[in-house]
């Protein structure tokens, strides 16, 4: 057991749909505290390194849009496990197999349109909150 930080974002979906108060408020219940938050709205170049795994999927350009669509919500959350931890919070990428009770579950209905990110390593917490926050 140990003390983590990780990447938290609220994805365009989020802020549209009015969700920030209810997903913040499940990280919070669940015990985790919210070090850094940030509005910010990205570009093509943060999204491109911050996705760079995917670049040459066929729904990149999808995710792109998607990305730039409006402003995300960037959180460094710390906690107890809270990499795999918020990632069990999130569920799945694949949102059709998320259980009811996780946020993508509850909120997500398509594959791009998934409402947040997590880190999904201690490798890419790292990265990404220095990417993120500096
Ligand atoms: N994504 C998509 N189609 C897919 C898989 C992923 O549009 O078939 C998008 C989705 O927004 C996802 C993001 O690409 O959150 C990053 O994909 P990753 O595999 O890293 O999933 P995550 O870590 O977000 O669960
Ligand atoms: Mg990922």
């Amino acid at each position: 057991m140990a003390v983590e930080q990780t990447y938290i974002m609220l994805k365009p979906d989020a802020i549209q749909r009015q969700l920030l108060g209810e997903i913040i408020s499940r990280i919070e219940r669940k015990g985790y505290q919210i070090v850094q938050a940030k509005l910010m709205d990205l570009d093509s170049e943060i999204i491109a390194n911050h996705y760079a795994h995917l670049l040459e999927q066929n729904f990149y350009s999808k995710l792109e849009a998607y990305m730039l669509s409006g402003p995300v919500f960037a959180m460094i959350v710390e906690g107890e496990e809270a990499i795999q931890g918020m990632r069990t919070l999130m569920g799945p990428t694949n949102v059709f197999a998320a259980m009811p009770g996780t946020i993508r579950g509850d909120f997500a209905t398509d594959l791009t349109y998934n409402t947040i990110h997590g880190s999904d390593s201690p490798e890419a917490a790292e990265v990404e909150i220095k990417q993120f926050f500096g």
